[in-house]
């Protein structure tokens, strides 16, 4: 049995949904690790953002957590090992905190679970299960395509595939150069080719953290991916995660529509250039201003569309901040936007920052990693009485989902895209991140579908 935990307690109900059905990313790791599990062995998929897990006739369960579903996943395994099964962690939070996981869980994976997870099982069938193990980042090139037919049991509208891993800049809040090292990998074409194949879904999610990287083979290997989907005609809408500087690319982005790409989804952070550099944010900061006018132009021109991620609470935003990135976000052609409150994820430099300035405000691990989803306040401010409050933050998040706003960028984004699916798919991932409104039978309706 293999669980993809969500912890409904971190979606801070009830001003935010929880995941639905349209907005679940197929859980790709846990495809991979069923196809890495010996044939004869039956192998289910449960994944939480559908349905709770409650019980399983299963010996060996699998599970995978993120920080902020960690304490879920601690439940599950407490309540199956006191009916003697065998519990094992993997995912993020075990990559982080390999030791401490060992108190919750029979067995830990470290790292990447693709070197280790057939002696993992074929130690269980021995009686030899070691506590932790640790598989060491492998060259892409020879990859393992994941089971597929595990996704079966569950209506995913988007499919995932990833084609690289890692990236290459090293923004100080996120996770991802803390988890790959500072490495950046990509898969081999073809075999990306053929993955997409087998794919039923016509909307596909390439979850890479950055698409874009710096070395110039690389840079040609994205554009030869996408050259290729067109040319062998696999006839699918694509959703990238990139930063903004694929605008520089030009040849890329041709490709990209050629291809059929409808959404990028892409970090703006802010649009102040300070709070950019407070952070890190290379890829934005050297340019700002101007650039995100030019970029969303450039992007425009391919009939791509924009998902934006902002973000408040730096340490220099002020109440007006917060305002003028609201607005900004509303009156920008941006196509979809999510707001988040910044957030110190663990062993990442803004962790570190604010820990040495004692300013966390959330510290008896691991029940509260609930509060690090990015919806909550876990740093004292350092101007209290400017400071971008949790109140505030609700209040703007409130805001960013009236209708109007929503209905005027969902009717411009089939008129850049010339899809209407596309549009859809923006305003339901809009709709979803931000706030659940009682009475507000709009959202509602399209949460529910
Ligand atoms: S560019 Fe994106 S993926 Fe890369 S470090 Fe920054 S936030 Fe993370």
């Amino acid at each position: 049995m293999l669980i993809n935990t969500v912890d409904k307690r971190t979606t801070n109900e009830p001003f935010f949904v929880p995941l639905s059905e349209i907005t679940a990313y197929q859980p790709i790791a846990l495809g991979i690790l069923a196809a890495l599990t010996p044939q004869n062995w039956d192998v289910e998929l449960v994944d939480e953002n559908f349905e709770n897990f409650d019980n399983t006739d299963a010996e060996l369960i699998g599970i995978s957590a993120y920080s902020t579903s960690i304490n879920r996943a601690i439940d599950i395994s407490r309540k199956m090992q006191s009916l003697g099964k065998t519990v094992v962690l993997g995912g993020k939070h075990a990559s982080l905190f390999p030791v401490e996981s060992q108190q919750y869980f029979n067995s830990v994976v470290a790292g990447e679970a693709e070197p280790v997870w057939e002696k993992l099982i074929s130690d269980y069938e021995n009686n030899s299960l070691k506590s932790l193990y640790t598989g060491q980042q492998l060259p892409l090139t020879v990859s393992v395509r994941p089971r597929r037919d595990i996704f079966n049991k569950y209506n995913y509208a988007i499919a995932t595939i990833q084609f690289s891993r890692g990236c290459v800049y090293n923004c100080s809040f996120c996770g991802v150069p803390v988890l790959y090292n500072h490495t950046y990998r990509q898969r081999n074409v073809d075999d990306v080719l053929e993955e997409l194949k087998e794919i039923k879904q016509d909307y596909v999610f390439f979850v890479d953290d950055n698409i874009i990287c710096k070395e110039e083979d690389h840079k040609t290997t994205i554009r030869q991916l996408f050259q290729r989907i067109y040319e062998t005609r696999i006839n699918k809408y694509y959703m990238l995660a990139s930063s903004i500087n694929i605008v520089d690319d030009e040849k890329l982005l041709y490709w990209c529509k050629k291809a059929g790409v409808k959404v990028l989804y892409i970090g703006f952070e802010s649009e102040k250039i300070q709070s950019l550099r407070s952070v890190n944010k290379a890829s934005n900061f050297v340019q700002a201003g101007d650039y995100y006018k030019k970029a969303l132009k450039k992007i425009h021109k391919y009939k791509i569309s924009v998902m934006a991620g902002f973000i408040c609470g730096f340490d220099n935003d002020t109440k007006t901040d917060l305002q003028d990135r609201v607005n900004y976000m509303t009156e920008s052609t941006i196509d979809s936007f999510t707001l988040t409150y910044i957030t110190p994820l663990a062993h990442t430099n803004l962790y570190k920052y604010y820990e040495k300035q004692n300013r966390l405000m959330y510290l008896n691990f691991p029940e509260d990693w609930i509060y690090y989803n990015a919806c909550n306040v876990t740093v004292k401010p350092l101007d209290e009485e400017n400071k971008v409050s949790q109140e505030l933050f609700y209040h703007h998040s409130v805001a960013l989902v009236c209708s109007n706003i929503l209905l005027k960028k969902f009717f411009k984004a089939i008129f850049r895209t010339k899809s209407f699916k596309t549009a859809f798919v923006l305003l339901v991932f809009e709709s979803k991140m931000h706030v659940y409104l009682a009475g507000h039978w709009f959202v509602k309706l399209l949460i529910k579908r």
